[in-house]
């Protein structure tokens, strides 16, 4: 789906790239498709082990926006004393159930347990976060599947606001199979075609090579290490990373020094985070089509 937002701009001149808004633009578009099919019976399930604040909020979220979407959601939650055996075995009443379509693991999971083996559960098919590793080889294949939906998100915002991004030179920071490696690929393969350098903690000189790209992706956890200095003018920045601080959340990329030399430029929170969101919710939608609902 592609939502054209309305361009707002920073005090600095940079186009705003607005994921909260875009986000809202999506679960309508995708309510509006959803009642326009008779609202067909589409369902998301969420696995949350454990006490994790953070993780409590992000789920609660992604609930609350499925149910604007016109989607039923569908929360599993275990205590912080579950064990493997207990998590397993609610993932796979979640795999069996022709009646949910996508499911949602939240990690972190607790430190006992194994994420992998949980994860390895999911089918490609109701793989809606895109982080299994059949779901990563489709994508790097370029099979149809998920595509993780943070990477998905930062598309959909460059698309949405009409930047190109083909033949263009792109820095993804951060190399995770969370979101660096996948927006890496999102952003290389036929159709998107940038040029995408991927960047880690062991790239040396990472401002030079910042300063060539006309699409920066900061997605290293790093607060603030994107600077004015490491911005060509005119280039799009994306901001990622997610720092918590006494001052709230924290992105890696300095905001009040970019937004005067970007191009454009994601606020954060209010950016990539909505967006991760919308993009779960397109994926359920997928999922629900794969398995045969008309929508
Ligand atoms: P990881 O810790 O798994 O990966 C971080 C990556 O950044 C690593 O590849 C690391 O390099 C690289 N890195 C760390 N420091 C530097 C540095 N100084 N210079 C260059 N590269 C560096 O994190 P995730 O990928 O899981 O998440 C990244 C950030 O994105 C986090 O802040 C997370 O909270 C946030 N996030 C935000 C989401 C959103 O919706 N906005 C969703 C998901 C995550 P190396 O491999 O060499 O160690």
């Amino acid at each position: 789906m592609n939502v054209v937002a309305e361009p707002s701009y920073t005090e600095g001149g940079a186009l705003l790239l607005d994921g909260n808004r875009l986000r809202d633009l999506t679960v309508g578009h995708l309510r509006a498709r959803i009642e326009a099919a008779g609202s067909p019976a589409i369902c998301l399930a969420t696995v949350l082990v454990g006490d994790d604040a953070p993780s409590r909020v992000y789920v609660n979220m992604k609930h609350r926006k499925a149910t604007e979407a016109g989607i039923i959601s569908r929360s599993v939650e275990l205590p912080n004393s579950a064990t493997q055996q207990e998590v397993e075995q609610a993932v796979a009443g979640l795999v069996t159930d022709s009646n949910v379509h996508g499911i949602l693991v939240q990690l972190p999971l607790p430190d006992h347990l194994d994420a992998e083996p949980v994860l390895a559960m999911l089918p490609p098919e109701k793989d809606i976060d895109g982080l299994t590793d059949r779901s990563l080889g489709r994508l790097v294949r370029g099979l149809p599947g998920h595509a993780p939906c943070t990477p998905l998100g930062v598309m959909r915002l460059i698309d949405s606001y009409g930047i190109s991004t083909s033949g263009q030179r792109a820095i993804v920071v951060g190399r995770s199979t969370l979101v660096g490696l996948p927006q890496m690929l999102l952003l290389s393969r036929r159709g998107a075609d940038a040029t995408t350098t991927l960047a880690h903690s062991r790239t040396s000189d990472l401002m030079s090579v910042c300063r060539e790209a006309d699409i920066i992706v900061a997605a290293a956890g790093q607060a603030g290490m994107i600077t004015a200095d490491h911005v060509r003018p005119g280039a799009t920045v994306i901001d990622v990373g997610i720092s918590r601080s006494e001052d709230g959340i924290v992105g890696d990329v300095r905001f009040d020094e970019v937004q005067s030399v970007a191009g454009a430029i994601t606020p954060m929170p209010g950016g990539t985070g909505p967006m991760t969101i919308a993009c779960l919710l397109e994926n359920t939608v997928a999922a629900a089509v794969m398995a045969g609902v008309s929508c």
